[in-house]
């Protein structure tokens, strides 16, 4: 006997072909069936009818590691029908941390998580013993941590025994069943690494099998050169690259997403394997310190605090930015773009223009900036909306990019969610299928399911996931493609979607009548041999 029959759905099984109608059903967390009429007994039976049945959702582009521990039901991610996420991105992961070092990486990545607690251990050991959540997971090796265990936050290249001991703590990640290394070139200390250091790394994830997943050194004005360098790493690497949340930021690159993923595609058909990933959103949101200039955020952010009294250093910040733009973002027509999205001591000002704020102290914005760092401690964070519509809709509908909502799995009630995030992590998925599939006609509905399924699950060397097929674990997402959409806003973020009814997770119900189940049935996913199971 089956455990759970689906009944009369609307099947697309990720491939990217046409739906077919189909019921399919699950035993022991597997899937059984997929057969146009289900003739066995099951324990329970979903009537789907109405609905697109689908393989569950991978988010191959997710910090979770850093919120799943404090909020293990993952109810930003599941409630889309995400169920595989991939974390550790953007040099960021959570180990390893060596003993006397966790203290600093601890202070590093409080900035983007103030609630986190990094203990010593190995990426075994981390990977061992992280709790049981209600998504599965795939785990990478950050390079910036690995910098923060050896270097530290010192701009220079790394020693012989630095890049070694680099490579060793890379080694060890991977033997224990990461995909491979992620970077942040955008920031201090990824920043600092020239591509030869990279190079070196990369073979290691080379010899193992492994990935790699860039956040690029720029995605403003130099974004096509930071791409070239991602485009090369593939390249004399060998290793498959990722270009995570791709964007062109800033005026200077408005309507150039046909060149930049023109330069993919070349790549692409002379052998190296590319792939980018994008969240359907042209506002990113980011510390405020990182868009100033990278001399005046150097060495630290007391360092930088003590610079921004000076008026002088606040005058040169400000013809900096007009003259080349925000740091990462670009130019932006005016501060309107920017807005506060948290700050510890304006919290009320959340949602309001840098612009705004300005006007209504009589002040300057750039003295509005850096008197809001200065209060805060340097932990601003803000939304930037600096992308173009017309790019955005160029990348998703891209064969070259994924879906990927650089989110967290987070709950409006749980510590990690506080605060005012992003609306991508809870809207990214339904935002596409909705906004961007149905409504807008950007991308065939197949497709778009496709891009969020079979397509990252190959890119991933996933063994038995991302495909509706008999054998393969039962990992599915039920949803009514004429009301599946995003509810959550800029103003109004930590709102789950609509139209997502069913979520399973390792043939167990983790949304049920879109409530959250409580079960905890995720799994963490490790590399071996065959692929990632
Ligand atoms: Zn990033």
């Amino acid at each position: 006997m089956d455990d759970l029959v689906i009944r009369g759905g609307s099947v697309l099984d990720g491939t990217g072909a046409e739906a077919v109608a189909a019921d399919v059903a699950i035993r022991d967390g597997r899937i059984t069936a997929v057969v146009p009429r289900y003739s066995g007994t099951a324990r329970r039976e979903i009537d789907a009818r109405g609905s697109t049945v689908a393989p569950g959702f991978i988010d191959i582009k997710t910090h979770s590691d850093f919120t799943l521990p404090y909020a293990p039901r993952a109810e930003s991610m599941v409630r889309q029908g995400v169920t595989t996420e991939v974390v550790g991105h953007c040099g960021f992961s959570v180990a390893p941390a060596l003993p006397g070092r966790a203290r600093l990486l601890q202070e590093y990545l409080t900035g983007f998580a103030p609630w986190i607690e990094v203990r010593e251990s190995t990426f075994a050991d981390y990977l061992d013993r992280f709790p049981a959540t209600s998504v599965n997971t795939i785990m990478q090796v950050g390079h910036n941590t690995l910098r923060l265990m050896t270097t530290g936050m010192e701009d220079r290249a790394p020693t012989k025994g630095e890049l070694s001991a680099m490579k060793g703590l890379l080694e060890e990640g991977l033997s224990a069943g990461a995909l491979g290394l992620s970077s942040g070139l955008f920031t201090a200390p990824g920043s600092f690494a020239r591509p030869d250091e990279l190079l070196a790394l990369l073979e290691v994830v080379r010899r193992h099998g492994g990935a790699y997943a860039t956040h690029v050194r720029s995605e403003g004005p130099a974004v096509f050169e930071a791409v070239r360098e991602a485009i090369e790493a593939g390249e004399r690497s060998g290793v498959h690259v990722q270009i995570v949340h791709m964007k062109l930021s800033g005026m200077d690159s408005w309507g150039r997403a046909g060149a930049l993923l023109e330069e993919i595609e070349t790549a692409r058909r002379r052998g190296v394997r590319i792939d980018a990933d994008a969240y359907p959103y042209a506002c990113a949101a980011n510390p405020l310190r990182n868009l100033l200039p990278l001399w005046v955020q150097e060495g630290g952010v007391a360092a930088m605090l003590e610079r921004l009294r000076d008026r002088a250093i606040r005058r040169r910040v400000g013809r900096e930015i007009d003259a080349h733009g925000l740091t990462s973002f670009g130019r932006i027509p005016s501060w309107d773009a920017v807005s506060v999205s948290t700050s510890r001591t304006r919290s009320r000002d959340a949602g309001r223009s840098i612009a705004a704020l300005a006007r209504e102290a009589g002040t300057s914005a750039i003295d509005l900036v850096c008197d809001l760092l200065t209060a805060d401690g340097g932990a601003t964070f803000v939304l930037i909306c600096s992308i173009a519509e017309e790019d955005l809709q160029a990348l998703l509908r891209s064969p070259a990019v994924l879906v990927g909502s650089d989110g967290r799995a987070v709950a409006p009630d749980s510590v990690a969610g506080q605060g005012r995030p992003h609306p991508r992590f809870y809207g990214t998925f339904p935002r596409v299928l909705g906004r961007y599939a149905r409504d807008l006609g950007v991308l065939s509905l197949p497709t778009a399911v496709h891009k969020m399924t079979g397509r990252p699950a190959e890119i991933l060397g996933l063994v038995d996931r991302g495909l509706l097929r008999e054998g393969y674990r039962a990992d599915l997402t039920v949803f009514d493609p004429a009301t599946v959409i995003d509810r959550a806003t800029y103003d109004d973020p930590s709102q789950y979607p609509l139209g997502i009814s069913t979520v399973i997770v390792n043939g167990e119900l983790v949304v049920e009548a879109s409530q959250h189940t409580g079960a905890l049935p995720g799994r963490v996913l490790r590399r071996g041999p065959s692929g990632v199971a």
